[in-house]
């Protein structure tokens, strides 16, 4: 289940309150999670930097006592602005399933995504970039893309986290650390600092262990429900009905999880432009205000 701490009902509020520049100067509450060029990030220059400027990759400053930020939407003044972010699950337990022939990944989403042209977010694991690295690098390859941390192994950072087996505190830092390696390893470019607890699960102890990674953890607002999922049309209607201005919704990139995800996507993207919504990165909706 995921756990709202007050910390991160605060950081939240932060970033309804920053931004880049203009309006009102917001109090010094907010300006403590003022949006600050990120220092995690290896690859925020693309194959086009050299004829449009690539603007740092925004994180959120640490809240109180240096625990690790929360983002879980934009906010409302950033229009009709909408982040579809995609988890490319795999646990470290799950190769010998890899091995016989089961498909953790799912090309034909990312080619909807490629063909819809829709900016988004992925969040990959560190076991599912070495499973499929030439994928990785592709999808860390396009500027259409950014790659966040979901981890190495898919561990849960809080239980109980559905049956996802604890990754222990002492080993929360080195789990996201060793993703970040191998995202580096295999020749992901568009990384940011980002990071998605798996299942969502997390409390503050997770976000003091993960203080130094210098990340900001990133939630949703809208659950599509695609996990498992064996009707496009209900995924679509679900995100459809839950998607507002700013709106940050998780869904998957993990074929044998969520076999029907491109279905919905490519019913979801048309309808949401038709209603004057326009996808953005994660890293645009955290800029935006
Ligand atoms: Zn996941």
């Amino acid at each position: 289940m995921r756990k709202l701490t007050p910390l991160a009902a605060l950081a939240a509020l932060g970033v309804v309150l920053t931004g880049c520049g203009g309006g009102p100067t917001p109090p010094d509450s907010a300006r403590a999670s003022a949006v600050a060029p990120a220092t995690g990030a290896t690859g925020v220059t693309g194959p086009s930097a050299g004829a449009t400027p690539t603007p740092p990759v925004p994180t959120l400053a640490p809240g109180p006592g240096g625990l690790t930020a929360v983002f879980e939407r934009g906010t409302a003044a950033a229009g009709k602005v909408v982040a579809l972010t995609f988890d490319a699950d795999m646990t470290a337990g799950q190769g010998p399933r890899a091995a016989r022939g089961e498909r953790f990944d799912n090309p034909g989403l990312i080619e909807a995504l490629r063909t819809l042209k829709v900016p988004s977010t992925v969040f990959m694991t560190g076991r599912w970039a070495e499973e499929y690295p030439d994928q990785a690098r592709a999808i860390g390859g396009d500027p259409l893309f950014e790659v966040g941390n979901h981890s190495y192994s898919h561990y849960a950072f809080a239980s109980p986290c559905y049956s996802l087996p604890p990754v222990g505190e002492g080993r929360m830092l080195q789990d996201v650390q060793r993703a970040f390696a191998v995202f580096e390893k295999v020749g992901v470019r568009h990384t940011a600092p980002y990071f998605r607890f798996p299942g969502g699960c997390y409390d503050d102890t997770a976000l003091r262990a993960l203080a130094p990674a210098k990340v900001t953890a990133v939630q949703w607002d809208v659950v599509s429900g695609d996990a498992f999922a064996a009707d496009a049309d209900a995924v679509a209607a679900q995100v459809l009905a839950g998607v507002r201005p700013g709106s940050l919704v998780v869904l998957h990139c993990t074929r044998s999880a969520a076999p029907v995800t491109e279905e919905a996507v490519r019913r979801i993207v048309p309808e949401l432009r038709a209603r004057g919504y326009r996808f953005v990165k994660v890293s645009e909706l955290m800029r935006a205000r």
